[in-house]
């Protein structure tokens, strides 16, 4: 049985606010790194100086997993020889391969949708805020895809759940023989993960993520989790506790929204720019995230309509 000892934190800075990230070598059947780092000079010298400590470089790595495609999981891909194997969920392949197409979508996408909420768009601003997301990121290929239920060769006895939310490309693992679970960003201690609006994959509409996020909360709430091993802070064992701290905080803020909302029909960024005065301009993804995820939830809930004047939606209460 994997003991938790056998799992090796490594932390890397990276150039987000969020601080560093962790990521995990597991030592099995195979040498297994649990997500990459960012691409930056920093995070690749504290990557290659502590493998080298535990004996290791990176050519000894066999496969890298990915919890998700965000760039401080993920950029220092391009690092790693040809020969490792790159293991995600099939959602990772466009943002990590930095597929063209995909970015030049992605950014019709969102100019259609923040017009659709009321943002003011500046078309050039909203290609910069897409191109930016890619900076620190990769230029590699899934060589094997995962899926809720798959177990990783060389990786016994963990298993891949699909908690989609944060991203959707998100994936946990869990060794349910000691209760292990290395967590992504599923769940941090230090902040909420923010769900972000995504340009969905396999539709045409777009997908709720906040809905998404809590749904795969309340699913880790059922399972066996003796310690989670996060992307970011130190390890987690008071599980149910931060769950349910999240969760109130969320419906804190839908609180918050339908109030604004009770007072006059708005569009999302409106209601964004209330919620969010110091910061919107400086975090318009993030923010407009936010909104949106909470006005999902009311909607969701059969509190909340909305209309649509000219191609821009107006929210009220119902
Ligand atoms: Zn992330």
């Amino acid at each position: 049985m994997i003991t938790d000892e056998r799992i090796i934190p490594i932390s890397l800075p990276t150039p987000f606010a969020v601080g560093d990230v962790n990521i995990y070598l597991i030592k099995g059947e195979a040498l297994t790194l649990i997500d990459a780092g960012p691409k930056t000079k920093e995070a690749a010298d504290v990557l290659k100086n502590r493998l080298s400590g535990l004996g290791f470089t990176l050519s000894d790595i066999d496969q890298v997993v990915l919890t998700h495609h965000h760039a401080d999981h993920v950029g220092l891909l391009d690092e790693f020889p040809d020969g490792v194997k790159i293991i995600g969920h099939p959602f990772n392949e466009p943002y990590i391969s930095k597929n063209p197409v995909f970015i030049e979508n992605q950014q019709s996408f969102f100019t259609y949708l923040f017009k659709q909420l009321g943002v003011p768009v500046d078309m050039g601003l909203l290609s910069l805020t897409v191109k930016r997301s890619y900076r620190f990121s990769c230029q590699r290929s899934l060589t094997e895809t995962i899926l809720e239920g798959s177990q990783i060769d060389g990786l016994e006895g963990w298993r891949v759940l699909e908690t989609p939310g944060h991203a959707s490309s998100h994936i946990v693992l869990l060794h349910e023989g000691n209760g292990s679970m290395i967590g992504g960003d599923l769940l941090l201690k230090p902040s909420s993960s923010n769900p972000l609006l995504e340009m969905p994959q396999t539709s045409e509409k777009r997908q709720a993520p906040l809905l998404d996020y809590v749904a795969s909360l309340k699913r880790l709430l059922e399972l066996p989790v003796r310690v989670m091993f996060p992307g970011h802070g130190e390890k987690i064992t008071a599980i149910q506790e931060l769950i349910a701290r999240r969760l109130e905080k969320q419906q804190n803020r839908a609180e918050e929204v339908y109030r604004l909302l009770a007072e006059s029909p708005q569009t999302a960024f409106e209601l964004c720019r209330k919620l969010f005065p110091a910061v919107y301009e400086k975090e318009l993804f993030l923010t407009m995230s936010e909104t949106v995820g909470q006005l999902d939830d009311l909607e969701s809930r059969g509190r909340m309509t909305s209309n649509e004047k000219d191609g821009i939606l107006y929210y009220c209460t119902k």
